[in-house]
């Protein structure tokens, strides 16, 4: 069984940067495993969670600019969370795309920026909105998000992109997708894959699933061939984060 990729996904929890080092001590007791667990905190705290933990977990930010630096307040670019020890970035998460309007171009132009000017792995979120999936155009809206992100990024560097297949109406609310739009899901993502950069170059990216992972369903979704999980909610309960990291 191959390694998987287990993404902690804090968004903009907690308040207080101690509570997070309990939380990621508690992790660290229970953890038992040869997955590569990366842990996205919120940004301002990553420093010191990296000085402490770096031993045990990667770390990756949530968000970055598409520029390298400059008049860009309140930005944080690729090379500036590599310097900080970050080796994940996650891109084009649907809180950004629906709350911040986030577009596939601008997502894009990050991709872009991260592969060209670091080492750090862009994990690139797609997925479809209920309404979307009700309409039948999961597909569709997979293929155009995944032809405009990655549009200009050579086969040598989009090898090291991971794609999250987070569909929009699983986040947060407790509906897991089912085993089968899963793999349904992954298929697509794999064909789009091979029609963009041929199937050695789509073989070697890794696809991994979001959407209400939880200790107990981990093992079904894994089940579907999956690299591996982004978790949100579950990640800041460390006894759950603990057994989903563990998994085989
Ligand atoms: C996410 O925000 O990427 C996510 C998957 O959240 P949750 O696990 O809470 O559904």
């Amino acid at each position: 069984m191959k390694n998987k990729l287990i993404i902690a996904n804090w968004k903009c929890n907690p308040t207080k940067a101690k509570e997070g080092e309990k939380i990621l001590n508690d992790i660290k007791k229970n953890l038992n495993t040869k997955n590569k667990v990366v842990i996205c905190p919120p940004v301002i705290f990553l420093s010191q969670y990296f000085d402490l933990f770096s031993s045990f977990f990667s770390f990756g930010v949530q968000d970055l600019h598409y520029k390298e630096k400059g008049p860009y307040t309140g930005e944080i670019s690729p090379k500036m969370a590599q310097d900080v020890g970050c080796k994940y970035a996650i891109i084009g998460h649907s809180e950004r795309r629906t709350i911040l309007k986030e577009t596939d171009q601008e997502i894009n132009l990050k991709l872009q920026q991260i592969i060209t000017t670091t080492k750090i792995t862009p994990i690139l979120c797609i997925g479809e909105s209920g309404e979307e999936r009700k309409a039948k155009k999961t597909n569709l809206i997979i293929k155009k998000q995944l032809d405009l992100s990655l549009r200009n990024i050579p086969k040598d560097k989009a090898e090291k992109i991971v794609i999250a297949y987070e569909p929009i109406w699983a986040i947060g609310t407790g509906v897991v997708a089912t085993e089968e739009e899963i793999s349904e899901a992954k298929d697509n993502i794999v064909k789009i894959l091979c029609d963009i950069y041929g199937n050695k170059t789509a073989s070697q990216i890794k696809i991994i699933y979001g959407g209400s992972v939880d200790a107990n369903n981990i093992a079904s979704i894994l089940n579907t061939g999956m690299d591996g999980v982004l978790v949100g909610g579950a990640s800041l309960k460390p006894k759950d984060f603990s057994m989903i990291a563990n998994c085989k």
